[in-house]
C-alpha cells in the first residue's frame, strides 16, 4: 500500500529493510512513535521474504521448497503489521516481487538470477532514489555494512540504502541524516550477565562474547536511543502479524530457531551521514535539532506545509 499525503508532513522518516518482519523487530516502536507524532513514516522492503522458514505447521506448505507462495502471503502479513503500527506508506523496492529473497549466506538461492543479492546496485538504488525524491525524508534508517548479522539481503539493503542516498543527493535531495541500527554494548553485556547469573550460556550458536553479537557498538557510538515503551503494545501486535515468521509470548519472541529473545522497547541508532554528533552525546529523537522542513532540499519546497496533516488533496 502506498499512501502519501498531498502535503508532506514536516518530519519524514524512511526505513530500508530486507524482508517483511525486519522493520517491526528492529524499529517497531520507533515507527509507531513517529506515526503517532504526525511524521510521515515510509518503509521500503527489498524482498518478499520468500525463503523464510515457516513456523506454524498449518502454513508449512507455503515454504519455497513446497508451494513457494510464502512471498505473497507475507505481503498480507506486512499489511497487517503496518496497520498495527499506523504506517500507511510501505512499498517493495521496484514493486512487489522485483527482487527475490536470497536465503542465508552460502545457500544455493544466493545464485538465483532474480535474487536481491545479485541485483545490479545502481538499478536497485535507482528505485530507492525515486522514493527518496518523492517523500524527501530528512532521516534514513537501515542496517550497518554487515547487514546486522550477515544475511546477504541485509548487507545488500545497506548497500542499496547508501547508494540510493548518493543518487538522490545528485538528483536534488540530500537526506540530512542516515542512521544505522545498532545495539549498545552495555545492553548486551547486561544480557550476558543475567544469563551467567542464571547459570546459562548465551543461547545462540557462535555467540560466546558480547563482541559476537550482531550490531553491537561501544556505547559512545550510540547517537540516539528511542524510548518507545508507550508503543510496545503496537510493536507486539505487529510482531504477531508476522505469524509465519515470529512466535510472540510477551515480552519474549522467537524466530524459526525457537530461541527466546526479549522484545526491545528501546531502539538504538548510530549516525553515519550528516553532521555526526560528538562521541558520547546521546539524544532521544532522530530529528532532534533539525530545522522544520529546512532539510537541505535543493528542489522546490512548496510541498513542505507546516501542518503535518495532509489530506491527500493537492
Ligand atoms: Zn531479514
Amino acid at each position: 500500500m502506498t499512501e502519501v499525503p498531498g502535503n508532506l508532513p514536516t518530519r519524514r522518516l524512511l526505513l530500508v529493510h530486507a524482508h517483511p518482519d525486519d522493520e517491526t523487530i528492529n524499529n517497531g516502536v520507533t515507527m509507531a512513535k513517529y506515526v503517532a507524532e504526525g511524521a510521515l513514516v515510509t518503509l521500503v522492503t527489498c524482498t518478499l521474504g520468500e525463503e523464510g522458514e515457516v513456523i506454524p505447521p498449518e502454513l508449512a506448505h507455503l515454504a519455497s521448497d513446497r508451494d513457494d507462495t510464502l512471498g505473497p502471503y507475507r505481503i498480507g502479513e506486512l499489511d497487517t503489521a503496518m496497520a498495527e503500527l499506523g504506517v500507511t506508506d510501505h512499498r517493495f523496492l521496484g514493486g512487489p516481487g522485483r527482487y527475490r529473497d536470497s536465503g542465508m549466506m552460502g545457500v544455493a538461492q544466493n545464485d538465483h538470477p532474480g535474487c536481491f543479492w545479485r541485483a545490479d546496485l545502481d538499478e536497485a538504488a535507482g528505485h530507492l532514489a525515486n522514493v527518496i525524491l518523492e517523500v524527501r525524508p530528512q532521516v534514513l534508517v537501515t542496517y550497518d555494512d554487515n547487514g546486522g548479522y550477515g544475511h546477504p539481503d541485509h548487507i545488500q539493503a545497506h548497500r542499496v540504502a547508501m547508494r540510493g542516498y548518493e543518487l538522490a543527493a545528485e538528483r536534488g535531495h540530500r537526506i540530512a541524516r542516515v542512521y544505522e541500527i545498532c545495539m549498545p554494548r552495555s545492553v548486551v553485556e547486561a544480557g550476558f550477565a543475567r544469563l551467567a547469573a542464571a547459570g546459562e550460556d548465551f543461547p545462540f550458536e557462535g555467540i560466546a562474547t558480547p563482541d559476537d553479537v550482531p550490531g553491537v557498538v561501544d556505547d559512545d557510538q550510540v547517537h540516539v536511543t528511542v524510548d518507545g515503551a508507550a508503543y510496545n503494545d503496537r510493536k507486539s501486535a505487529a510482531m504477531r502479524a508476522h505469524a509465519s515468521q515470529i512466535a510472540v509470548d510477551d515480552p519474549f519472541f522467537s524466530l524459526s530457531n525457537d530461541l527466546g529473545q526479549v522484545i526491545f522497547t528501546t531502539e538504538s541508532y548510530r549516525q553515519v551521514r550528516g553532521e555526526i554528533p560528538i562521541p558520547g552525546t546521546r539524544g532521544h529523537d532522530l530529528f532532534e535539532g533539525l530545522a522544520d522542513a529546512a532539510d537541505g532540499d535543493d528542489t522546490d519546497s512548496a510541498g513542505d506545509a507546516a501542518d503535518g496533516t495532509g489530506d491527500g488533496a493537492r
